[in-house]
């Protein structure tokens, strides 16, 4: 049996980060799933009504509380996970204040039902704004259930700083969606105003990400790296994106983390090939020596601090940038199966695996449709349970190689064959790719070798007349400009001389990019983010334009390049900068069988 529930000694209590547990209706659901994980549960279940201010329900199988003990649980400081200071700077369990069900009764109506394994009956307590009410035996399987009913009745000042009962819903289920992915083994459900909304099956983390992401799911690749931190997890490829933060869920030792450094460092390895503005999704885990998290900083446990951070930030950097080495090429006919797979979940609740093609659109030609051979029409390709997208076939785009050109079409998109099929490649995304990874590169040499970047000479120098403000910009972050490559200097008032641009930039017009160049010193950012932005500038600007005609010899160095080149699937933008037209994708256009 667990630990009994004891009130923490005072010297302990005060060691305790004190704050308000319960602000809103997700951070009770949160306290309440946390309670039940550590109780050992395999499965929870919440249950909410009016956004959780009408009613939460959390029932689980875990532990349970044995019923004398039942009054010592809604008590301020009472806890059976901690007995002492040294405990503290060790703990594994997700609560250890002893607080949240004292600040939870105290601003609600609470009905705790709970029975411990080889208990024989199991004990009701209710209280209300803190006052026992009621304590009696009463019915139910091992496990826990609390209700929490009318939050914050008593306390009107908290409801006025709550939003609406749909954005405090959405926050709830959030929680929970947080819970599953850092709990994949458990099983999860959230129902909403009696809307399903969460249903992880506890199993693996890919299981937990397609009940949290949907299909979103088959977007995601694994990130997997050993080491003293052990990073693993599921990351969106670049090709697709989210406009907020939110989809990131971040987890250290098994606990939820919001880490604005953590965060930066999988965003880092996105650096050039997301859309600016754009973040990736996905969970990631982090796994270290416990005696460098430090949990017991933040009142509602949201943040820890961690010792060390920058090692814990360069292993989820590499981590996260080694498996986007590995992220799939679009597929030409991706967005069609996604299309289906849509449809099939539309006539089946939810349920259906992916159906390729159920017939609806019209095909063409001789063959009738579905041939004598084993593809059906309607048929799930994948299991009722596997997520769409995963079990496809997938093409990296160092299997490409070689890449064999084979005409410019007309309006400059190379065409080229590869052992995995057709390649369409757009040769201005193409070249400014390879061109921002080897400004970057020299770059980076140059600095750690405290030289300049290597230049070119312009035979006539540029001058560029620029504002007076530009000049100024220029005193400022000369180095950033060095670093890569560029002869710039103060020419006279309102001038300025440009007698080397990048080495790789090549022939590039000088004053149009000098000119652009100074204008992005404007944007602020470290300068890291900085020399990132203008090595993307002056690639854009180096880089052959669509339109522009690529003699064969010019075009096989262009796709050897770019199958060489790391993150070369997108632009430093996060175009793509190639399509895949292979063997399963045309027989799916042309309505052949698949083979
Ligand atoms: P803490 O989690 O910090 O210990 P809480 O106020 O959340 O404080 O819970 C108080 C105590 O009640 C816990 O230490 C635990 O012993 C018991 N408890 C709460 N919820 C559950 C549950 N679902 N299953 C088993 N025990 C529980
Ligand atoms: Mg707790």
């Amino acid at each position: 049996m667990s630990a009994p529930i004891r009130l923490l000694p005072p010297q302990v209590a005060d060691a305790i980060a004190a704050g308000e547990v319960v602000e809103r209706p997700a951070s009770a659901v949160k306290e309440l799933c946390e309670n039940a994980l550590d109780a050992g549960a395999a499965r929870i279940d919440v249950d909410l009504e009016g956004g959780g201010l009408a009613r939460i329900v959390t029932a689980d199988d875990g532990a349970g509380i044995p019923g004398e003990q039942l009054p010592l649980a809604v008590a301020r400081h009472a806890t059976s996970k901690l007995a002492s200071v040294d405990d503290l700077a060790r703990v594994r369990s997700l609560g250890f204040r002893g607080e949240a069900l004292a600040s939870i009764a105290a601003v609600s109506d609470l009905r705790m039902l709970s029975r411990p394994a080889g208990a024989e009956s199991a004990w009701l307590l209710r209280c209300r704004a803190g006052e026992v009410l009621e304590h009696r035996r009463a019915a139910r399987a091992p496990g826990t259930t609390v209700e929490v009913c009318d939050l914050f009745h008593n306390t009107p000042a908290r409801l006025v700083f709550l939003r609406s009962q749909r954005s405090e819903a959405a926050a709830a289920v959030r929680a929970v969606s947080d819970l599953a992915l850092t709990h994949p083994e458990v099983a999860f459900t959230c129902r909403s105003d009696d809307r399903l909304a969460v249903r992880s099956p506890g199993g693996t983390l890919l299981d937990a990400a397609g009940a949290v992401f949907g299909s979103s799911a088959g977007e995601l690749i694994v990130v997997d790296a050993d080491g003293e931190i052990r990073v693993s997890g599921l990351i969106s490829e670049p090709r697709s994106h989210r406009g907020t933060r939110a989809g990131l869920v971040l987890v250290v030792n098994g606990r939820r983390v919001h880490n604005r450094a953590l965060v930066a460092a999988v965003e880092e390895a996105y650096a050039g090939l997301l859309p600016t503005g754009r973040h990736p999704f996905g969970v990631v885990h982090a796994v270290l020596d416990p005696s460098l998290v430090d949990v017991n900083v933040h009142p509602t446990k949201r943040e820890v601090r961690l010792r060390e951070e920058g090692r814990v930030f360069g292993a989820l950097q590499r981590a996260c940038w080694a498996a986007l080495q590995e992220a799939r090429i679009s597929l030409a006919g991706a967005r069609l199966p996604q299309l289906e797979a849509a449809r099939g979940e539309a006539s089946t609740g939810g349920e259906a695996g992916l159906v390729l093609h159920d017939g609806s659109f019209p095909l063409a030609g001789p063959e009738p449709w579905p041939p004598s051979s084993s593809a059906r029409v309607g048929t799930p390709v994948l299991a009722g349970d596997a997520l769409p997208g995963v079990g496809q076939p997938e093409h990296r785009l160092a299997q490409l190689a070689p890449l064999r050109p084979l005409a410019q079409a007309a309006d400059g998109w190379l065409v080229a064959e590869s052992p995995r099929g057709l390649v369409l490649v757009d040769p201005h995304a193409a070249h400014e790719k390879i061109l921002y990874t080897q400004l970057l590169a020299e770059s980076d040499a140059a600095l750690h070798e405290g030289r300049a970047a290597a230049s070119q000479l312009l035979l006539v120098d540029a001058v560029v007349s620029v504002d007076s403000t530009a000049v100024e910009r220029l005193g400022e972050r000369l180095d950033t400009l060095i670093a890569l490559g560029f002869q710039l200097e103060p020419f006279g008032p309102g001038l300025v001389r440009c007698r080397g641009v990048p080495a790789a930039a090549g022939s590039v017009n000088a004053e149009r990019l000098v000119r652009e160049v100074l204008d992005g010193l404007e944007d602020g950012g470290d300068s890291a983010g900085r020399r990132r932005r203008l090595a993307a500038l002056t690639a854009c600007h180096a880089a052959v334009r669509l339109g522009d005609r690529i003699d064969p010899r010019e075009q096989a160095r262009l796709l050897e390049r770019l199958v060489a080149t790391p993150g070369g699937l997108t632009c430093p933008h996060g175009r793509p900068t190639v399509i895949v037209l292979d063997e399963r994708s045309l027989r799916l256009a042309f309505g052949r069988p698949a083979i």
